[in-house]
């Protein structure tokens, strides 16, 4: 598996953000990761772990998230009214977890305001899920093998490997 971030987010301080904790993830918990640059608009990015590619919201919403079954079950609305609002595909910003071949198993649907941040529908924000997986990943990732988890397993149900 691996977590992909749909680039850039609107606000630059989430965008910095972001790439920050990807590459924390990479970088401690050793999970892959990868940028699909969307909407280009805060500079090069250096020093990225993963590949980068560049790429346009409408092929990212055909390739990956419309009439995606697996992603209709993990999030609350449907991938047309998340990803795509008044028509046009509305996608940077969020994060996605992507499994061996290459289905969108989970992705965030409100990249928040203000920090990025979005209390009562944090399950939802992209900053709110990079951030649990890195402090805790027992809560909403198994590091392991990047399964999505309910936040109260002790081990996890896929791989079996146990939470410290
Ligand atoms: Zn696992």
């Amino acid at each position: 598996m691996i977590l992909r971030y749909y680039a850039d987010a609107d606000v630059r301080e989430w965008h910095d953000h972001t790439l920050r904790l990807f590459r924390t993830l990479y970088d401690t918990h050793g999970i892959a990761v990868e940028i699909d640059r969307i909407d280009e608009q805060h500079g090069t990015i250096t020093d990225f772990p993963g590949e980068i590619r560049s790429s346009t919201p409408g092929d990212v919403y055909e390739r990956d998230l419309k009439r995606n079954r697996a992603l209709n079950q993990t999030i609350e609305q449907t991938p047309s009214e998340a990803f795509k609002r008044y028509g046009k595909p509305d996608i940077a910003g969020n994060v996605a977890v992507v499994d061996d071949e290459e289905t969108v198993q989970w992705a965030s649907t409100l990249s928040g305001y203000a920090n990025g941040y979005r209390p009562g529908v944090a399950s939802q924000t992209a900053m709110d899920f990079l951030e649990d997986i890195a402090t805790d990943p027992s809560n909403r990732l198994c590091v392991e093998c990047l399964s999505l988890l309910d936040g109260d397993e002790t081990f996890c149900p896929e791989c079996g490997y146990e939470f410290p």
